[in-house]
């Protein structure tokens, strides 16, 4: 979608620190960090919020997912544990409106979230 910028960073128009990619998804780094780890995790389509997914997407939620593990894995903070996490809409504190999961570790994180 023109103007979102997720979309410009999914399609590297925007220049971003990509820690992992595959054919659906982009995970990145934060741009301000809320932890020491602090990566975000995107579908490549554009989507609003976790709104906009339907029972097609299915697959692509699971893939959301299985990336974030394998993320944590490869990264190695897998054991220590992490968060991952999605705002979505006005009440959720989201912000950028093309679906996203946060995935935050490397220190012991507070529950509940503000
Ligand atoms: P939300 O509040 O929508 O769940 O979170 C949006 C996140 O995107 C925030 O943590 C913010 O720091 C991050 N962010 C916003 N713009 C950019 C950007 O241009 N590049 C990167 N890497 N992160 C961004
Ligand atoms: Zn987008």
């Amino acid at each position: 979608m023109s103007g979102c910028i997720f979309c410009k960073i999914a399609n590297k128009v925007i220049p971003t620190d990509i820690v992992y990619e595959d054919q659906h998804l982009v995970v990145f780094k934060d741009l301000k960090p809320a932890a020491p780890i602090h990566l975000l995790l995107i579908p490549k389509k554009h989507y609003s919020s976790l709104l906009d997914l339907g029972e097609e997407d299915f697959e692509l939620a699971g893939r959301l997912n299985v990336a974030a593990l394998r993320v944590a894995r490869n990264l190695g903070f897998a054991e220590n544990g992490f968060r991952l996490v999605c705002n979505c809409g006005w009440d959720g504190g989201q912000v950028v409106n093309h679906l996203h999961y946060h995935l935050l570790a490397g220190r012991e994180l507070q529950w509940p979230p503000g």
